[in-house]
């Protein structure tokens, strides 16, 4: 019988790799919009679905969508995970919540930390609102959101 070696569960790999992302017409309004801390969302002409963030035409009707309007930075938690684990290239040490938010107005989700609440006691249903960076770390990115907090009305769950 040969008796092999314990087997490898882990390892360390260095890997790099540069890119260029290209949001398209759609996303770069919402980008751009995430620098001046504007959540701008646009509405298809067709079936009335309002996105956000914005691509350039309906997934379901294939119109191009409207010109952009704002949304408030409000909106209701309608999933989420608590991250339990470390792992390598964490902003935040563990446990945190990571949600899908549905801002006002919006009928698609954003993705995003929501801090400031223990996770157990985080609801799908409830409400909340961005805490956007700083002036000078504003970017063309989510990022430009360091998080959403509950607000002090509650849930609608
Ligand atoms: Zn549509």
């Amino acid at each position: 019988m040969v008796t092999l070696p314990a087997p490898v569960s882990t390892f360390t790999s260095p890997f790099k790799m540069d890119y260029t992302y290209v949001a398209g017409g759609g996303r770069s309004l919402f980008l751009r919009g995430l620098a001046r801390r504007e959540l701008l969302a646009r509405r298809c002409p067709g079936c009335a679905q309002v996105y956000l963030p914005p691509p350039e035409f309906c997934s379901r009707c294939l119109t191009e969508l409207s010109a952009p309007f704002p949304l408030p930075g409000t909106g209701t938690v309608r999933t989420f995970c608590v991250v339990n684990f470390p792992f390598p290239g964490q902003k935040f040490d563990p446990p945190y919540a990571v949600a899908q938010i549905q801002v006002h107005g919006a009928d698609t989700r954003l993705m995003h930390l929501v801090r400031e609440i223990d996770s157990a006691a985080l609801e799908i249903g409830m409400e909340v609102e961005s805490v956007w960076a700083e002036e000078a770390e504003l970017t063309h990115s989510l990022d430009s959101i360091r998080y959403f907090r509950p607000t002090a009305g509650g849930s609608d769950a």
